[in-house]
């Protein structure tokens, strides 16, 4: 046995080289300014144990390339001194290109380092086609629309993929609605037209990732960052990294089973977390109650149905409610993200369904105290996908611990 051989997977880490040092140090005043900027210089020091010359040294180039400019100082209070003028990300350099892949369409957006959408367009295609290249013509159209001309500055491009992923190889392995792009290398295939690093990942994971570089995971620790809707799917942050398992195969957790010899699901098996808490679900209960728009029916109308006092309406509501927590309390029993930011359809039930869904959380958990789980819906709407396919960039490209 040698010295790198430890039986386990696990790869001995190498000794930093002094220029890797500068580049971790620089790494670490990037995340305290994404976790809780924006910050002067003197918070910097402060927050990573550092000297104000050492901090002057990392920011003056960043600031000159024009990542970092400095803002208005903040008022200080007569004979307070000279006001500090705080650092944050440009809102408009530092361009990053990102793709929102699902089955027939694709969504793409320029996004700043500071997380602004700069611009965006889309494309749609027969999400059962079998003609995978004309998807790469489609995804390198729909890029180039948003992509400047001069990409000198340009970092990157994340890809988001709703199906499950190989993330070392950049490979989409299976999407259940679109079999046509199995096994397609879509990140080195777009990467060898576009000119520019490519970094491809699973939907939820890359939406978590806008969660935790310009949304409400910004600076915690451990979160889940959920989908909600036609499917469910979990990303999640978990002690500061983003967690993936071998080739980026973990969070396919709506196709965990919550229910022994339940509904077949689209995925072939039987009793999947997807089987109850998602919109093939809701429209065929709603159906079964006689609820008016039954097959069309997402959370927002039945918010306003129960609100009415619509019969049958408030208890699909809770039973919603109920099934969405289920499987989100399995999570917290297994890996105790604590908070939970809801995306998608969720987030158009309003503080009534938020709170009814924690509830049912708390209620399927035993007491832990100082470790409540929390509910929250996101603040980003359809965005954070796009600026999560940014995030993927990002963690890679400054070396972040994402
Ligand atoms: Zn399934």
């Amino acid at each position: 046995m040698t010295l790198t051989e430890t039986g386990t997977n696990r790869p001995t880490p190498t000794l930093v080289s002094p220029a890797m040092a500068v580049e971790a140090n620089r790494a670490r005043v990037l995340q305290a300014l994404y976790d809780i900027g924006p910050l002067s210089r003197a918070d910097l020091a402060r927050l990573t144990g550092a000297t104000r010359a050492t901090i002057g040294a990392i920011v003056l180039p960043l600031i000159e390339r024009g990542l970092l400019v400095e803002r208005e100082p903040a008022p200080v209070a007569a004979g307070g001194g000279k006001p500090a003028r705080p650092l944050y990300f440009s809102p408009t350099s530092w361009p990053i290109g990102a793709v929102h892949l699902r089955p027939g369409r694709i969504d793409t957006a320029l996004v700043s380092a500071g997380g602004n959408v700069l611009a965006t367009a889309h494309e749609q295609f027969p999400a059962r086609t079998r003609d995978a290249g004309s998807v790469v013509d489609a995804v390198v159209r729909a890029l180039e629309a948003v992509l400047p001309q001069e990409r000198d500055d340009l970092v990157g491009v994340g890809i988001a993929v709703g199906g499950m992923v190989d993330t070392d190889a950049g490979t989409i392995v299976a999407i259940n609605l679109a079999p046509g792009l199995a096994g397609l290398p879509l990140g080195p295939l777009v990467s060898e037209r576009i000119g520019l690093p490519v970094f491809l990942d699973l939907h939820p994971r890359a939406q978590a990732l806008g969660d935790r570089w310009f949304g409400q995971g910004r600076g915690v620790g451990s979160f889940a960052s959920i989908y909600t809707g036609e499917a469910i799917g979990v990303g999640m942050v978990l002690d500061g990294a983003i967690h993936r398992g071998p080739k980026g195969s973990g969070g396919e957790i709506g196709h965990t089973t919550v229910h022994a010899g339940g509904q077949q699901c689209r995925c072939g098996r039987h009793g999947c977390w997807e089987t109850i808490a998602t919109h093939r679900w809701l429209r065929s209960e709603a159906g079964r109650l006689g609820l008016p728009a039954a097959r069309t029916m997402t959370t927002g109308p039945l918010a306003r149905l129960a609100a009415k006092g619509h019969p049958g309406a408030a208890e699909l509501f809770e039973k919603y409610a109920y099934n969405l927590a289920l499987g989100i309390a399995n999570l917290q029993q297994i890996l105790a993200p604590g908070l939970f930011i809801l995306h998608g359809d969720a987030v158009f039930g309003g503080e009534a369904f938020r709170s009814a869904i924690e509830r049912n959380v708390r209620a399927a958990l035993p007491p832990h105290p100082g470790s409540e789980p929390r509910i929250a819906f996101s603040e980003l709407q359809d965005r954070a996908t796009l600026l999560g396919g940014a995030g993927l960039v990002l963690s890679h490209s400054l070396q972040l611990a994402v």
